[in-house]
């Protein structure tokens, strides 16, 4: 049986640990990549991952490797992202492999992505090979993060592989363990073809390249497949493996990942999670998919020049394709014009996406403040769920309100316990409890409403910590609250994009806080202007900005019309963000300084 040489396996690690890294080595190693063409991060094929050092999308590469039994074994890796707004990502690659190899960091240890990503493996039954990774650091401690992965993973460390993905050391006992110690995929060849779409593209010439992984029965080009969850029907034009680029075979076979094309023009036809099967005498019997992952937090995407909405249209509608967890539909705001409501799964995807709509499609965007999905009930009995605070109904049509909440964990050094629990009070967390899954350090566990999270909760977990803290989060339902709409009044109007939901008990500080911002990043313009907070008609907070003097007018804005033509162009290119509301200039930078609020 072919299947015995195949071996199925993802690399899963908190953010930073060396994942990316590690798969680097492994291709190099096995020679998938020659040396003069390897670059670092090979696999973070994006511009944005390479800069940003991290991983976005989950990527798959077949490697073949020549094991010291001397059999030449076929191993499909998934490299996966770390951050906690893509365990989405990791989730469905988890659903098409036997084995994960763990990375853990040999100075930082256990760290709360850690050990959500071994959760997940766990619950997939994937057999885990555990690697300490980065030994050459000066202050890494292998002994400690050994009894770390047993302690506090209940993970046998006896045979963990110390590694340096860096220098290349433990390569080939990675590879190795993988293939001794990660069971092989056991399909039946012989049935209908099932295989389990775990992620798409979409490529203009070819159309949807949905990435398989082949549980039963074999597919190739030609082969007449029906999707079960539509019963779509399409022609199956072509079937690759990624090594590492997209490379044409055959035929795929029970066990085998790679990818399939099938001239399918739209991504609906051909879901994520969707099971593949025989037009004919095919399987009733899907596997087993993935949970839709629904967005939890939403802002507007708006053109800052209208007449770019039909390209922002069909750039998200282009990133979609890449990205099951997008959602966006029209929407209107008084001040900002026509734009989308967009959905995300955090603020790392949202920021994610925005900048590829504007890098890769040259847009240029205002963003509004994010906002969670809060439940009204209204005095008529009905409930309703809001994602825009503009579409709040008023105070008198409501009868109640009810916030998402999430479970939050913060693993940290022991002597930041004080500093954690004052900000989760001020962030009206409530404690759970805390754990200690390791000699000087501690895990505590919160509940706290989602949108404390949003505003700026991270970064002050990181800074008040030095760095030191790391986080987790899962949703964890919904619970009543007494919360008002913030509006921002400019000269008298409110501005509905500048809108936010608030607990009542913040809304006087954070009213406060907004207009000094606001007040600090709002240029002066050659008239005063008068802003103010307000909740309903009732204005807690105000500040004015004053108008520029004439003669600095005269300099900037004189006749030198060549001039003026060069600002509208520079403002055009996005240097200057600003968005003209009634005859005021509010930068980009406004709409989002709502999240950084205490
Ligand atoms: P990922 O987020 O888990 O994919 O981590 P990356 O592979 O992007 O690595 C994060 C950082 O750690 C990068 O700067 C790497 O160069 C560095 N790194 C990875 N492996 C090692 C290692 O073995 N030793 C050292 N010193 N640094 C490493
Ligand atoms: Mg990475």
């Amino acid at each position: 049986d072919h299947q015995q040489f195949i071996r199925n396996f993802c690399i899963i690690a908190h953010i930073d640990h060396g994942k990316s890294t590690l798969a680097d080595r492994l291709l190099e190693f096995t020679g998938t990549v020659q040396h003069r063409h390897m670059q670092e991060q090979l696999l973070d094929s994006m511009d944005i991952e390479r800069e940003r050092g991290i991983t976005i999308k989950m990527a798959s590469v077949r490697l073949s490797y020549k094991a010291l039994d001397g059999v030449t074994y076929q191993l499909n890796l998934i490299d996966t992202p770390g951050h906690v707004d893509f365990t989405y990502e990791v989730s469905r690659s988890l659903a098409a492999c036997e084995g994960a190899v763990l990375v853990v960091d040999a100075a930082q240890g256990v760290e709360a992505q850690t050990l959500a990503n071994v959760n997940l493996a766990m619950s997939s039954n994937l057999e885990i090979v555990p690697v300490i990774n980065k030994i050459d650091l000066p202050a890494a401690d292998p002994d400690r993060v050994a009894e770390e992965i047993e302690e506090v993973l209940a993970i046998d460390a006896t045979e963990a592989i110390r590694a340096s993905a860096k220098m290349g050391i433990g390569t080939e006992e990675i590879l190795e363990s993988v293939v001794r110690r990660v069971p092989p995929p056991s399909g039946d060849v012989n049935a209908p073809l099932r295989a389990l779409v775990y992620d798409s593209h979409f490529d203009a010439y070819l159309g949807v390249v949905a990435y398989i992984r082949v549980v039963d029965g074999e597919i190739t080009g030609g082969t007449q497949i029906k999707m079960l969850a539509t019963g779509k029907v399409f022609d199956v034009t072509g079937v690759g493996v990624f090594a590492p680029r997209m490379k044409s075979i055959d035929k795929l076979r029970a066990g085998e990942v790679g990818y399939m094309t099938a001239s399918v023009k739209t991504v609906g036809d051909c879901n994520v999670g969707d099971t593949v099967t025989l037009a004919h005498g095919g399987s009733s019997q899907p596997l087993a998919g993935y949970r839709q992952a629904l967005p939890v937090v939403f802002c507007g995407l708006y053109p800052v020049d209208s007449n770019q909405y039909q390209d922002l249209k069909e750039a998200l509608g282009r990133l979609q394709l890449n990205d099951a967890a997008l959602t966006f539909e029209p929407e209107s705001s008084a001040a900002l014009g026509f734009g989308y409501r967009c959905g995300f799964l955090g603020l790392l995807h949202l920021d994610i996406i925005q900048e590829r709509l504007e890098r890769e499609f040259n847009l240029v965007l205002i963003a509004t403040a994010p906002s969670v999905i809060y439940k009204v009930h209204l005095t008529s009995g009905e409930t309703i769920e809001v994602d825009n605070p503009a579409n709040l109904p008023p105070a008198t049509q409501i009868a109640g309100m009810d916030e998402p909440m999430v479970a939050a964990s913060v693993i940290i050094p022991s002597s930041y316990v004080g500093t954690v629990m004052d900000l989760a009070r001020e962030r009206r967390g409530v404690y759970v409890r805390t754990d200690y899954p390791a000699r000087d350090r501690v895990m505590i566990h919160y509940k706290l409403p989602m949108n404390e999270i949003l505003m700026d909760f991270f970064d002050q977990l990181k800074s008040r910590t030095k760095g030191y803290a790391s986080f987790d989060y899962d949703q964890a339902g919904y619970e009543p609250s007494n919360l008002v709409k913030l509006d921002i009044n400019i000269n008298g109007d409110p501005v509905d994009a500048l809108s936010f939901i608030t607990h009542k008990e913040k809304a006087y500080g954070r009213g406060r806080q907004l207009v000094e911002k606001l007040k600090a990043i709002i240029p002066r313009q050659q008239f005063e202007i008068r802003l103010q907070a307000a909740i309903g008609a009732k204005v807690i907070a105000s500040e004015n900005i004053s108008a520029l003097r004439k003669n600095v007018i005269a300099k900037c804005y004189g006749g030198d019309i060549s001039r003026k033509r060069k600002l509208l162009e520079k403002q055009k290119e996005g240097k200057k963000r600003m968005k003209s509301i009634g005859s005021v200039e509010i930068p980009q930078e406004a709409f989002m300084s709502v999240l950084k609020l205490g």
